[in-house]
């Protein structure tokens, strides 16, 4: 995709190009109130040239002609910085994970509702700041975590049931460092809302271990044995996780 169509139009712009040493550079231009020529590169890396009414279109073009070394210079800046930024910014076309599945989201501007499909995440919204989106989207995560951590807890649960571990209750929360954590005393575990991204089995070896952690407290080779008795595949389920599924949201 050509990125220099990515920003917005300015108003009343002229489309132009020139070129230096085989390379077209396309600017827009503006004829606005300005005392003689402006030029600049926006944020959207599109060259933008405002010039009084009076300059000749031959003058722009010189004008911009002895320019062209600084714009391709600022143009590679630009683009350095775009890539610079976290890719957790939500986009049109953005890749999201659901449950170990990479599903595109498409954003549209109206009353705030968040669909899925097999693949895809259709996401209307009212908001334009990529943090604001961005809560919006963890939310609407939340309520599905509501429904899914739940259910996955009652597939694990029979295979801690006879260590007499108590049916915890389910706290979800969006962390930085780690996958879940249990408190004993309060009968509850604690799951990260990150784990939506992940498949299934991934988020299947953080409730057992978790549950685990009501008998064995600490991660000695008794809470490994326990582990590996259980689920003979749970170091490869934590690869993937550890690995796989991540959007940066
Ligand atoms: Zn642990």
């Amino acid at each position: 995709m050509k990125r220099r169509s990515l920003g917005p139009m300015e108003a009343h712009s002229e489309t132009h190009s020139i070129e230096y040493e085989g390379i077209e550079i396309e600017y827009q231009l503006i004829r606005k109130d300005v005392k003689y020529i402006n030029l600049r590169v926006n944020k959207y890396s599109q060259v933008v040239v405002s010039a009084a009414k009076r300059v000749p279109f031959s003058v722009i073009e010189e004008f911009v002609q002895s320019k062209a070394l600084w714009i391709i210079t600022h143009l590679a800046e630009v683009e350095k910085l775009r890539h610079a930024q976290p890719s957790g910014m939500l986009h049109d076309g953005k890749t999201v994970y659901y449950l170990g599945k990479p599903l595109t989201l498409t954003l549209a501007q109206g009353s705030p509702q968040i669909t899925r499909t097999e693949t895809s995440v259709h996401m209307v919204t009212r908001q334009i700041h990529p943090q604001e989106l961005r809560s919006e989207y963890l939310e609407w995560l939340r309520k599905e975590a509501e429904t899914v951590f739940p259910k996955i807890l009652e597939q694990i649960y029979p295979l801690v049931k006879e260590l007499e571990v108590p049916y915890p209750s389910i706290q979800i929360r969006n962390m930085r460092s780690i996958w879940g954590s249990c408190t004993v005393e309060g009968a509850s575990i604690r799951l990260n809302l990150q784990l939506m991204k992940a498949a299934p089995e991934c988020i299947e070896q953080v409730v057992l271990h978790e549950l685990l952690h009501f008998c064995q407290p600490d991660h000695s080779k008794k809470f490994y044995r326990l582990m590996e008795e259980r689920m003979p595949d749970w170091k490869a389920r934590k690869e993937l996780l550890e690995t796989e599924f991540k959007d940066g949201i």
